[in-house]
């Protein structure tokens, strides 16, 4: 089947498209500063994906979408010469709320449930909502499925996602706990399973995204029973330009202080601080490890703040499972470095989580999923590469297969 995934955010628009059939790209597209003058949309076609780029400014989300689908038709490079060759259009929606615990075909009553969500996650589920509008206009038969990532995590418990807040605020605003990188969680959790040999539901992992963002989940007998992003994607551990968590009374006080609003303090919690705020070099980790390097202490400070942070949640969420066979590492970080992987282990050894130091230091095939603890460490430690865009393609040709 061919799939169309349209990944929308604020600012931002990611594609793919995808034969399922043989798990192949077809077509990948990025664009980037939507809304502000310099917006860009890149466009490349599989077998090179040489890189074709075009002005989209001016332009809203759904629009780059439009754009996309008129130079699809047009390219004679594009794999398609028409819109009915795309079999269906997988959605990446962030925020399900309470509604969905699964993906879900996107018929009348899904899409007036969605307009219910938009709160949850302001920024990203309208352009998300818009670009499903735009593309049931132009394609109204082809069908389109909305992949949470959130559903994942609906199996947790109430102890888990309620707030110790006046119950008042979830009752009336739904305020709890829904988590975040669900897709990759659950993906992660499954090809842990096959690493270790092992059903999925016999197993307690500790599942690590480790991206810009991260977010760490215990999945118990393979379901998410809790998660480290909360209400929204701000929870839990410092991420590349994201604080995490800290305490709620440090927002009002450097409010007062400052003078500041609430959007602005919105933004310095979520774009300028984690990784970012603390060592003043890049949110990207890369750069962040090559400041360590040369000596850059307030560098060296955020990522000892990282790797502890990480650390602690690795430590409660053991605390919190039955059974913990194996810490499973994935997405940018979590995959592709070695350092930082020595980093987090070299503090858990004490609870089981042995780490073969030369099996961590192979840098892995794209795609090759490995194990990289000792032979006798009680709990294993798995990488497993995660393709957000490849797993929405196949949850929503899945779904659209059972409907056919
Ligand atoms: P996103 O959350 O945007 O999907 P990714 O999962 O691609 O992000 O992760 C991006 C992060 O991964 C960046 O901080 C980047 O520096 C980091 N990263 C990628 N490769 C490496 C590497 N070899 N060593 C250290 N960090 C890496």
């Amino acid at each position: 089947m061919r799939v169309l995934v349209v990944n929308a955010g604020s600012s931002s628009l990611k594609c793919q498209l995808i034969e399922t059939d043989g798990k192949v790209s077809l077509m990948k597209c990025l664009a980037e500063k939507v809304g502000k003058d310099d917006a860009y949309m890149s466009i490349s076609f599989a077998p090179d994906f040489q890189k074709s780029t075009y002005s989209v400014s001016g332009l809203s989300v759904p629009e780059c979408l439009k754009r996309l689908l008129d130079i699809l038709v047009d390219d004679p490079e594009s794999p398609i010469s028409g819109l009915g060759q795309i079999d269906a259009i997988g959605n990446r929606i962030v925020a399900g709320g309470e509604y969905f615990s699964k993906a879900a075909l996107i018929d009348e009553a899904a899409r007036e449930k969605l307009d219910l969500c938009e709160d949850l996650a302001p920024l990203h589920n309208p352009p998300a909502d818009a670009c499903i509008d735009m593309m049931r206009s132009i394609m109204p038969d082809t069908p389109q499925v909305a992949v949470f990532d959130t559903a994942f995590h609906t199996t947790m418990p109430p102890k888990a996602y309620v707030y110790p807040l006046p119950m008042e605020y979830y009752e009336k605003y739904k305020i709890r706990r829904y988590g975040a990188h669900g897709t990759s969680h659950r993906y992660a959790a499954q090809q842990a399973a096959n690493l270790l040999g092992r059903p999925l539901r016999d197993l307690g992992l500790i599942t690590c995204h480790l991206g810009n963002g991260g977010s760490i989940t215990a999945v118990n007998h393979g379901k998410s029973i809790d998660t480290s992003m909360g209400f929204t994607p701000l929870e839990g551990l410092m991420m590349g330009t994201r604080s995490g968590s800290i305490d709620p009374a440090i927002l009002t006080y450097i409010m007062r202080r400052e003078g500041i609003s609430f959007d602005e303090m919105d933004s310095v919690l979520n774009r300028e601080s984690g990784i970012l705020g603390v060592s003043g070099v890049s949110a990207d980790m890369r750069d962040v490890l090559d400041a360590v390097k040369a000596g850059n202490e307030q560098a060296e400070l955020a990522i000892d703040m990282y790797v502890y942070r990480i650390q602690k949640t690795i430590g409660g969420y053991y605390a919190a499972m039955t059974r913990t066979d194996a810490v499973v590492m994935t997405a940018g970080i979590g995959e592709n470095s070695a350092e930082l992987r020595e980093r987090i282990f070299d503090g858990l050894a004490h609870m089981g989580m042995i780490l073969d130091k030369k099996r961590n230091d192979v840098t892995g095939e794209i795609g090759v999923n490995r194990i990289i603890s000792i032979d006798d460490s009680p709990i294993k430690i798995c990488v497993v590469t995660t393709d957000e865009e490849m797993r929405i393609a196949r949850e929503t040709s899945d779904l659209v297969s059972q409907m056919m």
